[in-house]
């Protein structure tokens, strides 16, 4: 038995323009055709969403968030219910986290070891300790199909020494998280770390590459650092992994994230930032991003996007959107994010399909032109 007898990836078509790629990715749940937008559910829900809506935008997987879970849910209760799947009742794949960014994330209340980081709850103050041992416990406990390596991600930029530091013990731990997991059906996709340097990226890229993994990830983007440099890591490090193993661009993106990273080999992408605008108001178009409160749409009785087909476009107006956001009615926040999660699964089927028929670069440039108005 092996990782192969639940996980196939086959580039179907590669462009011969750039790095773009369109492929069929099979996992124990289903296949994910490939580039793919993964809506996240950070708490085993996709926030304002019922599992419905999210199946109606067409989502083939989904994200959730093991720090999350292991906090506020228990691993037991999970396990207990029958793993992720059954406790959400999602039957297609899912993709769980290390955990580690957010841990990261608690700066004044995590400390770092060697073998692994000790922290407290920012809310209640209780005290925990997860290592690559003890992530790989929690999700193997919460089922996912793809689970991912407990690493260290650096700020981006950072200093030198903070990001070779970061390397080597995303390194070693990664060692220590293959000999820890042993489950076939979920895939471990080890991290590509180094934040803005050239030479740890590659040195990163080259010993995750050593690993037969059944696909790679690269984070420590989208940490706050300017796009020129998001996309100069993108460019440099997807080229770096094997060529037949999916690649996923951890919490990226927006509509032209989507595109420049596909355009650098990028099959596999997540963030909140859809469900997160909407509840901030502000909707994907064609035309850029929009603010829903803004006075210009109090009359506006056309759609969304008027290319849009997503329930909130085929059944409601601007204007009335406007009003629910500006009642502060839940639903506002619904019809916007079942919008924004569908725009983006579209856009990711479209460029797919234009990859497929050969132009994805022409079709590509002519969507960014668009975007870039808003
Ligand atoms: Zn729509």
């Amino acid at each position: 038995m092996g990782y192969q007898d639940y996980f196939q990836f086959d580039v179907i078509k590669a462009s011969e323009k750039s790095n773009a790629r369109a492929g069929v990715f099979k996992t124990p749940h289903g296949e994910i055709k490939t580039p793919i937008f993964m809506p996240v559910g950070t708490n085993s829900s996709v926030k304002m969403m019922t599992f419905d809506q999210v199946k109606a935008c067409n989502a083939q997987i989904i994200l959730a968030n093991s720090y999350h879970m292991y906090l506020r849910a228990g691993c037991e209760l999970i396990k207990t219910a029958g793993g992720l799947h059954k406790w959400m009742n999602w039957d297609r794949p899912i993709l769980t986290d290390s955990g580690g960014f957010q841990v990261f994330s608690l700066s004044k209340l995590r400390k770092i070891t060697p073998d692994g980081v000790h922290f407290q709850d920012p809310k209640n103050g209780s005290k925990h300790f997860i290592s690559p041992e003890v992530s790989m416990k929690i999700q193997e406990d919460l089922g996912a199909d793809i689970i991912m390596a407990f690493d260290e991600c650096a700020p981006c930029p950072c200093e030198y020494s903070v990001a070779r530091s970061a390397l080597d013990k995303t390194k070693a731990w990664l060692e220590r998280c293959f000999e820890a997991h042993k489950n076939y059906n979920q895939a471990l996709f080890p991290i590509v770390q180094g934040a803005n340097f050239d030479d740890l990226r590659k040195e990163s890229a080259e010993f995750v590459s050593k690993f037969d993994a059944v696909g790679y990830a690269i984070g420590g983007v989208s940490v706050g650092e300017p796009m020129e440099i998001k996309n100069h890591i993108t460019k440099i490090t997807a080229p770096l992994l094997p060529f037949n193993k999916p690649r996923y661009l951890m919490g990226v993106g927006t509509p032209i994230d989507l595109i420049n990273g596909i355009t650098y080999g990028i099959d596999m992408f997540d963030c909140v930032l859809p469900t997160r605008n909407a509840r901030h108001g502000t909707f994907f178009t064609y035309e850029g991003n929009k603010i829903i409160k803004n006075k210009q749409f109090e009359y506006d009785f056309s759609p969304l996007d008027e290319k849009c087909d997503c329930y909130a476009c085929k059944n409601h107006t601007r204007a009335y959107i406007r009003h629910l956001y500006k009642t502060q009615e839940a639903t506002a926040a619904t019809l916007l994010s079942i919008h924004n999660t569908h725009f983006l699964l579209k856009l990711a089927t479209d460029l797919r399909q234009s990859i497929i028929d050969g132009n994805f670069e022409e079709y590509s440039q002519k969507l960014l032109e668009g975007f870039n108005k808003g």
